[in-house]
């Protein structure tokens, strides 16, 4: 964990309200003392110092210590430590004019040391304690040496009251700092969690793919909670399930499961994606109710030694269901776009997306001069299958055309659903010959799919060898042709030409038999 990353490093309260509330403290030790000294007359010692003036003089820098902020953060911390060492200094001049070490004002002192214990840090607690043990022995000495004219001034040092002081202001020091660190390293620990949960909730929001959001979980999760390396299954990628101990653990509990260590024979799954695995956490990630995949992190040995603490478990777990609603919304658009871009029944694209791809490929083959060629197919006699067989069976026969189209087309062309029974093809930079043998293809799928009742279907292709076609007339082209394939007496191909005949071009009508 870096630095700026480790959260014991960053503080709860900023710079400006701890400055403003040790202002507040100084400003009521200052007037607590002021009852003290007189409400103790007989306790005073004189020792020739001026503390009215330096009361003022104090009270001047506890008003001016607020305004510090606006100048910058070091001076402000400069400023904040040079009143602690006035806070020493007046501290120990005021012990020694009223009562001595055994006097109230050691308890002005304790409080002192425990305000700055909370409000600035451990450190500043102890450094603190430290300046007060010094300059009350100083202050006590020099008045034992007169120094100072103190009335009540001895010649022996008084030790036992120096030691009981120091006893109460370092006990106070420790204790106090220990136990509000405690707190404070958990606060930290939470507030980073929330921090990391908030940007990673943010950046999940810009991101509608699976991979990426499996991505981005896995390198937030490694990268602030210090592991030494993750991933995300998703549940698709495993088929056996059962198979993998710790995966099927996580997936039927919906809770954390961690293990000592991996066992290629118990979690294969888990051996395979991530060879070698030491300790590791598999967290499950709640998709709509299932399990849609696994957050797999591997703990690093000292971490492991020590256990993994809560927070981080925590952080990953809730990590997990953030990212799982991103999958569930990734899914959903998926399955939107699906429903508005294909055919619901046969699957291949609908007419929209037909006309969308057919103008870009048209605007690249006139930007370009390519060639492109549009087959129309339409199935012969289909309104008979509906009427001898029903509509159910009318369907199933679409199903199987479109897929034995598709199947007989280039990766690279597109089928889609043009009408009721009429499909449509593009098929971008072909030559005429090419688009010919294509039509054939599409026509010869037809009489040999294997739908419930044999079919046929005839196709008419237009073709625009130097991309000056548009969309209009290249339908209207391959209308035409299609017209004349059914009016020939149907399964079989008519191709017409908006530009130069093949050489090779044996003639623009075929018979083709089935
Ligand atoms: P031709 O050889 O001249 O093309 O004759 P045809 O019977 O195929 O042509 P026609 O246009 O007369 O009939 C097309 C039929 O396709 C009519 C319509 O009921 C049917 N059809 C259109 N869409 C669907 C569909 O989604 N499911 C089913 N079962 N039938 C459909
Ligand atoms: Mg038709
Ligand atoms: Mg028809």
């Amino acid at each position: 964990m870096s630095k700026k990353q480790d959260p014991s490093r960053r503080g709860l309260v900023p710079l400006a309200d701890r400055i403003r509330w040790a202002t507040a403290l100084r400003l009521g030790l200052l007037a607590a003392a002021i009852v003290l000294w007189q409400a103790l007359p007989s306790e005073r010692a004189d020792v020739g110092l001026p503390l009215p003036p330096m009361a003022v003089g104090y009270l001047v820098l506890c008003l001016l210590t607020p305004l510090s902020p606006r100048v910058g953060r070091q001076f402000a911390i400069a400023i904040a430590s040079a009143g602690l060492l006035a806070d020493g200094l007046c501290g120990a001049i005021l012990l020694v004019s009223l009562g001595g070490p055994t006097g109230m004002v050691t308890y002005l002192i304790v409080v002192h040391v425990m305000g700055v214990c909370l409000l600035m840090s451990f450190r500043s607690g102890i450094k603190v304690a430290l300046w007060h043990s010094i300059a009350v022995m100083c202050a006590i000495e020099m008045v034992r040496d007169g120094v100072f004219q103190a009335v009540t001034a001895t010649t022996e040092f008084p030790y036992r009251h120096y030691v009981v002081f120091l006893a109460a202001i370092w006990l106070t020091a420790l204790t106090t700092s220990t136990f509000a660190a405690t707190n404070e390293r958990e606060l930290k620990k939470r507030r980073f969690s929330a921090e990391v949960l908030h940007e990673l909730a943010v950046a999940l929001q810009l991101l509608q793919n699976a991979d990426e959001i499996a991505g981005l979980l896995t390198r937030t999760m490694v990268t602030e909670l210090s592991m030494t390396r993750g991933i995300v299954i998703l549940a698709d990628a495993v088929t056996d399930l059962a198979a993998d101990q710790a995966l099927s653990e996580a997936n039927d509990s919906g809770a954390p499961v961690l293990l000592r260590r991996v066992v290629a024979a118990r979690n294969p799954h888990l051996d395979r994606v991530l060879p070698n695995l030491g300790t590791a956490v598999v967290l499950p990630i709640p998709v709509d109710r299932t399990i849609g995949g696994w957050l797999v992190l591997e703990v690093p040995r000292r971490t492991a030694r020590i256990g993994l603490q809560r927070w981080m478990l925590s952080t990953a777990s809730q990590a997990a269901s953030q990212s799982g609603l991103a999958l569930a919304r990734a899914m959903l658009v998926r399955q939107l776009r699906n429903a508005a871009s294909t055919d619901g029944l046969t699957g291949v694209l609908n007419r929209r997306m037909f006309d969308e791809h057919l103008a870009r490929e048209l605007a690249r083959a006139q930007r370009t001069g390519g060639s492109i060629a549009v087959a129309l197919v339409d199935l012969d006699h289909f309104k008979r299958v509906n009427d001898e067989h029903g509509h159910l069976v009318g369907d199933e026969v679409l199903r199987v055309a479109a897929s034995a189209l598709q199947s007989a087309t280039r990766s690279t062309d597109v089928v889609a659903r043009y009408g009721g029974e009429e499909f449509g093809v593009v098929l971008a930079g072909v030559t005429r010959s090419d688009a010919s043998a294509a039509a054939e293809r599409l026509r010869a799928s037809l009489v040999n799919a294997q739908a419930p009742v044999p079919i046929s279907g005839s196709v008419g292709v237009a073709i625009s060898q130097d991309g000056s076609a548009t969309s209009m007339t290249l339908l209207g082209a391959a209308d035409r042709a299609l017209y004349r394939a059914k009016a020939a007496g149907r399964n079989r191909c008519e191709i017409e030409s908006s530009g130069p005949a093949d050489e090779n071009e044996v003639s623009a009508a075929m018979r083709l038999t089935a």
